[in-house]
């Protein structure tokens, strides 16, 4: 029990330093995530049938206001759902998952070597018809590129679709820009954009190459954010983006335990890389890098781009 009471004080003390360093005194007690009712949260493993007997992941386990949920990855499309516990068969074994899609990508996306920057799915695995926008929302005191955001939304009324893109977020973006998480959810709820959220990290450490640094707390780091997008009422995926592209072997085999995979870019537009047939585009919406913004917006305004889902890079 003092173990505990000593444990907790001293996170605590670290998020107020933290919060100092990066914020200042003001927004301190903004900084620690709100879980918005959900509790238990935990990393499972379990293979379950939904109502019409499709192979199920159960990922992660929680309670919210009393009721018991998993969140869910169909084994075969790798699509993501929030699911009550009461709507799902669970298997004893979740050997079952083995041939599964699923965790063919999970081992795929898992194999060494392990390069420091750019691990994971970096373009299309296969021949597609388009290409893949990935937009960055590391924690930035900026507000986000709205003439950008605006144009997407545009290109969903010229072509008659809701625009996929995939928004890689950190649970500190989130809580300093309510008013612009929530104009994304609306572009969402009015079908001007399908949003696939990548998990970007709770805090997107950047001193000591990012998420490598000593003393972070990887699994927070991870379900945090997670928890966020869940109190929004949105779905995370089964796409993380390291911060800085900079992992290690270490994380990327707690990310495969956690069900998840790496997600990098072949073509980060700030970096002068460039975009060809199944490229994963990189460019921060954040307004931190507005040169990636500057480069891609004719393309955008050309109709040049056929923006496809993420999950079919995999
Ligand atoms: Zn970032």
């Amino acid at each position: 029990m003092l173990g505990l009471k000593i444990e907790s004080r001293s996170r605590l003390v670290a998020i107020f330093f933290m919060g100092l360093l990066c914020y200042g005194i003001n927004a301190v007690f903004a900084d620690v995530a709100p879980t918005g009712g959900i509790q238990h949260y935990s990393p499972v493993y379990l293979a379950a049938y939904d109502r019409e007997h499709h192979l199920l992941a159960l990922i992660r386990s929680y309670e919210n206001q009393g009721t018991a949920y998993y969140l869910t990855v169909d084994s075969n499309t790798l699509v993501t759902q929030v699911m009550r516990a009461s709507d799902v068969n669970l298997l004893l074994d979740n050997k079952v998952l083995n041939n599964s899609n699923y965790f063919k990508m999970l081992e795929r996306y898992s194999e060494a070597p392990y390069p420091l920057v750019n691990y994971g799915l970096t373009r299309a695995g296969k021949d597609v018809p388009g290409v893949f926008l990935t937009i960055d929302l590391c924690p930035s005191h900026k507000l986000f590129e709205q003439r950008f955001f605006e144009t997407l939304v545009a290109m969903s009324e010229k072509e008659d679709r809701p625009i996929p893109i995939a928004i890689s977020v950190t649970g500190l973006w989130m809580i300093h820009h309510s008013a612009e998480m929530n104009w994304l959810l609306a572009q969402e709820k009015n079908n001007k954009l399908q949003i696939i959220w990548v998990n970007h990290s709770f805090h997107h450490p950047v001193k000591d190459h990012f998420l490598l640094a000593p003393g972070i707390n990887f699994d927070e780091e991870v379900f945090d954010t997670e928890k966020l997008l869940l109190a929004e009422g949105e779905v995370p995926s089964v796409f993380f983006r390291f911060p800085g592209l900079e992992s290690n072997q270490e994380l990327i085999l707690k990310l495969r335990e956690f069900g998840l995979i790496a997600v990098g870019s072949d073509a980060w537009l700030a970096k002068g890389q460039k975009i060809t047939q199944g490229s994963i585009i990189l460019v921060h919406g954040n307004s931190n890098e507005p040169l990636g913004i500057k480069l891609i917006m004719p393309m955008l305004q050309a109709d040049q781009l056929h923006l496809l889902p993420l999950l079919q890079a995999l």
